[in-house]
């Protein structure tokens, strides 16, 4: 990130690319992604230290089998450590920040790792500091569990995974397409709207489930952006709902 800065290069992180939706015209410069790079785990009495780029299912069942409570929810989200501290992701009703401690995130313009606190993060509903920050990476993150029992935990994540698989699509998406509007469900408004199993090209609606936008193969970030769209004016003309897009959209036309 250094070396690119110096020479004017542009740098696009990604985790493991599972909440982004990359335009056609792909992304130029320089592209790190940590999935699979930055794997390790440390757990240590009720503290657990990982790498930006563990994917959440992995850290669930990790933690799950040391017979440490808190992270199950994490197995319903398939992207990175980082990508989960950016978005402050969540599911089953727990989300990340309910039990980060900390992130050392590597600041770019400073050229300085700083060890973040979970108030720092600023973390809300799917949101936190560094969405204003695209020079700050993410290098590993703290939580705080308690205790469990091993067995248990690992049936309540099995239960999850069972309710994700009978209740999402099993086609290419970007997971939730749009957050929660105030008191409702965008799946309720969205299908409501009339509009499951629309589609733009080769991109649809989700007859399984309506805040998923699916790749029925061969469908474009064009077509995807279209639909959102599509979508987003649909539901406010006919209900007064506004959508707002959960999904981070990069690169270029
Ligand atoms: C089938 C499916 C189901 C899903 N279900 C859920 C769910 O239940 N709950 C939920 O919250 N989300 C869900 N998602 C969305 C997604 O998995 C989460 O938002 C996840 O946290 C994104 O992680 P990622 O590593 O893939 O991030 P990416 O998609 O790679 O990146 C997302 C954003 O984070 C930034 N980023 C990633 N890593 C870092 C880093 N190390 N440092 C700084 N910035 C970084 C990127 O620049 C980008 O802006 C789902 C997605 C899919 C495909």
């Amino acid at each position: 990130m250094r070396e690119a800065r110096q020479n004017g290069v542009p740098v696009t992180v990604l985790g493991g690319g599972t909440n982004v939706l990359v335009r056609d015209g792909g992304i130029r410069g320089l592209t790190i992604r940590l999935a699979k790079s930055l794997t390790k785990v440390e757990v240590e009495g009720m503290s657990v230290v990982a790498d930006a780029g563990v994917l959440y299912p992995v850290l669930a069942n990790t933690t799950a089998a040391s017979g440490l409570a808190g992270l199950e929810f994490a197995t319903g989200i398939p992207g990175t450590v980082g990508g989960a501290v950016y978005m402050n992701a969540g599911a089953y009703g727990s989300e990340t920040g309910e039990v980060l401690d900390w992130a050392d995130v590597f600041r770019a313009e400073a050229g300085e790792v700083v060890r973040m606190q979970n108030s720092d993060l600023h973390l809300s509903y799917r949101k936190s500091i560094l969405h204003e920050h695209p020079d700050w990476l993410v290098l590993r993150a703290g939580y705080t569990v308690g205790p469990g029992d091993a067995g248990l935990l690992k049936a309540r994540i099995k239960g999850f995974r069972m309710q994700r698989m009978n209740g999402s699509p099993n086609k290419p998406s970007c997971g939730s397409t749009f957050k929660r509007p105030p008191g409702d469900f965008p799946g309720r408004v969205i299908e409501a709207a009339g509009l499951k199993g629309t589609r733009v090209g080769n991109i649809e609606v989700s007859p399984v489930h309506a805040n998923y936008l699916v790749n029925l193969g061969g469908g474009t970030a064009e077509e995807a952006l279209e639909l959102i769209d599509l979508v987003r004016r649909t539901v406010r003309e006919k209900l007064g709902v506004e959508l707002e897009s959960e999904v981070r959209v990069i690169g270029e036309p």
